[in-house]
């Protein structure tokens, strides 16, 4: 059951047989597009333009998301938005609203971020502010915090993606396209757009700017790239009318692919031999037929040139960094991330990395990194560790583990405090070790319990993921995972648990009888990303979710964080220097 990286004749971007420069330099503009929290740039834009840029092009990267929430928090934006608001509403005072997004931006931005009444006094006003800018939308609901801004259509549908694009009352896209990004384009005239789309929840944003360009700029070449692009990939051919309103479409690892595209647009080359490529032409929508994985030594470190690295929602810098590609390990039965990829597991070696962070940290000013790898792989995690302390990088950092046996040894710990960790996102998934038998993690609640242990020993914040209704997880089994939880809560500082969801590329599904697994693909629901399943034992869909609704009404209080963006808990590790902040908890500091 590994991971099938067959997914087409590969090519290797070194020997492939066109030129890895442009012939004539073209401008590009990638744009990042809304919603995500703004806490750090996303790393598929400065990685992308590192290679454009090293191969000779020009690029501008706009965090279109970024921008968006800058402006809704600031008085430009709020009162233009706010002229829509239908009359009725209109009793608040804008002015003192105007004000207090302003103020909130400040503190966020300031040192007054690690007074934690100020910062949830800031969280607040962005509700507040959202709320009314809801009002304006209606009934489309923009939020944030959390991230759950929703236009009233179904994302798993096409033909309602297409109707919410044109609905001019709902579509706050729209609006954003118009102040924000149809300057800029009209700036720079670039020859070629990219949209980096992540989570399906970006569809709305991406292809309202996709429709906005191609009505407005329609000698642009528009090309959507990304996870979500990669996993609609069978389905988009058949969305003609979404296709329609861009040109290309890129698949899994984009450098190469982009790269060839940018040099083939304006001649006559013939876009199937370009690879990971969904290209038209006269005869219809095709798929190359070819691909390329990157060759990750020879890559260069991402550039965030261009960016306003000053305007996240942080006081201190974040910025991210890859050492590797692919997860080491790729055995879990219900993850599907190997799916982005066309090859295994690659990894820069360790003098590059560390050469590359520092170059970043020094470039940048920044002392915080967040590494958003799949799963660090363990002896890099040791090696990364040691290299930090010997060339005293001084830095601090976050990333996301696996419970591996090889790290338990407390010098592993030791060195991980001393270079600068701070906190893990670590997969747990279930405190029973038949679930995670049947999962294929390969770890044990000893390793896991040990591990925990000591990370928190050594001043790391544990942020534990885990979910309820793994195909054959009984009642007894999310018990036992809610009891040790509980049992080892001294050492779990936060939580994020939902359930089970059959992916369209998980393992499960692929293998779905052996799970006892019977699913159910509705053909109008063209842009499903996961689908409704029934179980023959243990656990439904229903029974998952009710057992988490019990959990977090029950769970140990002191996992209630006042402030609940990862981020933020990252920085207020790093800045007190400790994993021990009671000022965090919401419910065990009000008792
Ligand atoms: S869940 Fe994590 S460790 Fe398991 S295969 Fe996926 S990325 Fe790798």
């Amino acid at each position: 059951m590994a991971i099938d990286y067959t997914k087409g004749k590969k090519v290797q971007p070194q020997k492939y047989p066109y030129p890895q420069q442009a012939g004539q330099p073209k401008k590009v503009i990638l744009i990042f597009p809304p919603d995500w929290y703004p806490s750090e740039p996303y790393l598929s834009l400065p990685t992308l333009t590192a290679f454009l840029r090293k191969a000779g092009h020009c690029v501008i990267q706009k965090d279109m998301n970024l921008e968006m929430y800058d402006w809704f928090f600031s008085e430009e934006g709020l009162n233009l938005i706010l002229e829509r608001t239908p009359r009725k509403h209109t009793h608040f005072n804008i002015t003192k609203l105007t004000e207090k997004a302003e103020s909130a931006k400040t503190i966020i931005r300031s040192q007054e971020f690690y007074n934690v009444d100020k910062l949830e006094w800031a969280m607040n006003v962005f509700r507040e502010v959202t709320d009314t800018i809801s009002l304006a939308y209606a009934p489309a609901r923009i939020c944030m915090p959390p991230m759950e801004t929703d236009l009233n259509y179904k994302l798993f549908m096409s033909s309602e993606i297409l109707k919410a694009v044109e609905d001019t009352q709902v579509n706050v896209y729209r609006d954003v396209f118009n102040h924000i990004l149809k300057p800029a384009i009209e700036a720079e005239e670039p020859d070629i757009i990219g949209i980096s789309i992540v989570l399906k929840q970006q569809l709305f944003s991406s292809i309202t700017f996709c429709a906005m360009i191609k009505e407005q700029f329609p000698g642009i070449h528009i090309t959507i790239g990304g996870n979500t692009v990669t996993r609609l990939r069978d389905v988009l051919p058949q969305a003609r009318n979404m296709f329609s309103l861009f040109d290309t479409a890129i698949m899994y690892e984009g450098e190469t692919a982009f790269l060839q595209l940018v040099n083939a647009i304006g001649t006559d080359r013939d876009f199937s031999t370009i690879p990971n490529l969904i290209f038209k032409d006269s005869t219809g929508i095709h798929i190359s037929t070819i691909t390329s994985a990157e060759d990750m030594p020879t890559l260069p470190p991402p550039d965030f040139d261009g960016l306003s690295l000053e305007k996240y929602f942080v006081p201190d810098r974040i910025l991210p960094y890859l050492s590797t590609r692919g997860c080491y390990w790729g055995r879990c039965k219900f993850c599907d991330h190997g799916e982005g990829y066309t090859a295994g597991y690659r990894a820069k070696n360790i003098d590059q990395i560390i050469e590359e962070i520092q170059h970043l940290r020094d470039k940048y000013q920044v002392s915080h990194f967040h590494f958003p790898d799949e799963s660090y792989p363990p002896a890099l995690f040791k090696k990364l560790t040691r290299r930090l302390i010997k060339d005293d990088l001084q830095i601090a950092w976050s990333t996301h583990l696996r419970f591996e046996e090889s790290l338990l040894d407390d010098k592993v710990w030791e060195d991980a405090e001393k270079s600068g960790c701070k906190f893990l996102h670590m997969g747990f998934e279930s405190g029973s070790e038949r679930v995670l038998k049947l999962m294929g993690k390969a770890t044990t609640t000893e390793v896991i319990q040990r591990s925990l242990e000591a990370s928190s020993g050594h001043g790391v914040w544990n942020h534990v993921m885990g979910f309820f209704g793994f195909p054959g997880e009984t009642f007894e089994d999310a018990k036992i995972t809610v009891r040790f939880l509980e049992d080892n809560k001294e050492h779990v500082h936060s939580i994020g648990f939902g359930t089970f969801d059959l992916s369209k590329y998980s393992p499960v599904l692929k293998n779905a009888e052996r799970f006892g697994v019977t699913y159910n693909k509705n053909p109008e629901w063209d842009l499903a990303l996961d689908y409704y399943f029934t179980v023959k034992e243990g656990l439904g869909i229903e029974d998952a979710e009710r057992v988490l609704a019990e959990f977090e009404q029950s769970h140990y209080k002191g996992w209630d964080l006042r402030i609940y963006i990862r981020e933020y808990v990252f920085l207020y590790v790093a800045h007190y220097g400790t994993n021990k902040l009671p000022l965090l908890q919401f419910r065990v500091q009000q008792k």
